[in-house]
């Protein structure tokens, strides 16, 4: 049962004692044997420089040629313009499948002019979300190959002179799509205190162009908090790599082997290869791809939903086309953009059918009452003319009678000799009297 405090605040939960063993202390036994017999799939990223050893490092970390000869690595190959190659391979370690992905961008920043050199990842990182977004509107979305790129390890050049004008454009514009880690390539080339300053110097450009690089999440357990300090510490991670094992002292190592000494891959004193290593694949690897999914992949989802290009700006909704096999299946494929727009395109066809047809009404009622307006114009100018007519007429009848009468009277006057007006005179004068 849940108890409400006064103030009916959050729920108070208790904590009860079984008295005996039921059993869902097993639970996360369930969940580990699930995990392990789907595997486990991870998507890692490199860019950089060719010759900045990208290839030699993603080889040692994994102890394996992740880069076969059939594919070889980026220094082999001559590339005027960025690509965007994939590498697959199944590691196993302990009976756990790793199915590690790499991508890589051969030509990345060698051309002379690299202006929209990053374009290609940025195209190919967000081509991943869609495909992504398309998989997960299926009515069939059981088997959801996650091709996102998890992680983008960024390698920074050892020039001892900070950042180029390349990376922090490359950080800035990629920042908010992908978990960038930066890494200062062939470390054994500085001294350690031209690494540490190389390091504080690059941490202090990075905060101050305002580029986000991947975080440690927060934690509270001291043994967690005092793992990811170490590791914090040591950002951005400067590496070694090395393709080759050396013999010292009957042990065998990883390293680089100079005149002067060796240069040990898996040494912490000499770089911070291991540091990496556990980072990316030991503590930190799901908390990356959990971030992918909440944090980057959101973002895109977001922008797409909402009808904003990729770049944030207002832009197409692209029609998603479901694949020709659902289709077959007369399987219903709901798919929420495609259907958006669609909604979005009846409707406006109906509004503008509306604004047509009350556009024809009004059109027809002024005409009409235009006409009518003419016809009573017309009928009281007929009317008028009648009455006008009629009112002539009747003036000259009474013209013709009084000629008619004043040549009657004159006649009558020239037979009785006396004139009407003598007449009357005389009838007033006898009335006098
Ligand atoms: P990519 O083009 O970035 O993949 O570089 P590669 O991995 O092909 O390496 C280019 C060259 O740099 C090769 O000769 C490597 O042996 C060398 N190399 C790789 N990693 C290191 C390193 O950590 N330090 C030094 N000094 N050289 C390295």
């Amino acid at each position: 049962k849940e108890r409400y405090n006064k103030e009916n605040k959050a729920p108070e939960r208790r904590t009860k004692e079984l008295d005996g063993y039921v059993g869902f202390a097993n639970l996360p036994n369930q969940v580990y044997r699930k995990a392990v017999k789907r595997g486990f799939d991870f998507t890692l990223m490199v860019v950089g420089e060719s010759g900045l050893g990208k290839s030699t490092l993603i080889n040692s970390m994994f102890l394996s040629d992740v880069y076969s000869n059939e594919h070889p690595g980026p220094s082999l190959r001559v590339k005027k313009t960025v690509a965007v190659e994939t590498s697959k391979c199944l590691l196993k370690e302990n009976n756990v499948n790793l199915s590690l992905t790499v991508v890589d961008t051969p030509g990345f920043g060698d051309a002379v002019d690299n202006s929209n050199c990053w374009a290609p990842v940025v195209e190919y990182i967000e081509s991943k979300y869609e495909e992504f977004l398309n998989a997960e509107s299926r009515v069939n979305r059981k088997i959801l190959s996650d091709s996102r790129v998890h992680c983008c390890l960024y390698f920074i050049a050892p020039s001892g002179h900070g950042l180029k004008p390349l990376d922090v454009e490359f950080m800035q514009r990629l920042h908010d799509k992908v978990n960038i880690i930066p890494v200062i390539a062939k470390a054994d080339t500085m001294t350690p205190d031209e690494c540490n300053q190389f390091k504080k110097q690059i941490l202090n450009e990075i905060a101050q162009h305002k580029i986000k690089i991947y975080e440690f999440p927060d934690t509270e357990e001291e043994e967690e908090v005092k793992q990811h300090k170490a590791l914090k510490d040591r950002v951005p991670f400067a590496v070694v790599g090395s393709n080759t094992v050396i013999e010292v002292d009957g042990k065998k190592l990883r390293g680089r082997k100079y005149p002067w000494g060796i240069a040990e891959v898996e040494n912490l004193e000499h770089c911070d290869f291991i540091a990496l290593r556990n980072m990316l694949i030991r503590t930190h690897l799901q908390d990356l791809k959990e971030v992918t999914n909440s944090v980057h992949y959101e973002n895109y989802r977001c922008r797409k939903l909402a009808g904003l290009g990729t770049d944030g700006k207002p832009g197409r909704i692209s029609n998603n086309v479901a694949p020709q096999g659902v289709m077959n299946s007369f399987m219903t494929v709901w798919n929420p953009l495609a259907q958006m727009e669609e909604e979005k395109r009846d409707h406006d066809a109906k509004m503008k059918k509306m604004e047509t047809e009350m556009e024809q009404v009004f059109e027809m009622k002024v005409k009409e009452k235009k006409q009518k307006l003419r016809d009573s114009e017309a009928d009281l100018q007929r009317r008028h003319e009648q009455m006008k007519k009629s009112l002539e007429q009747q003036l000259r009848d009474l013209e013709e009678k009084r000629a008619a009468f004043d040549k009657e009277r004159l006649t009558w006057e020239q037979q009785n000799g006396v004139t009407l007006q003598e007449l009357r005179r005389r009838s007033l004068e006898a009335n006098s009297k």
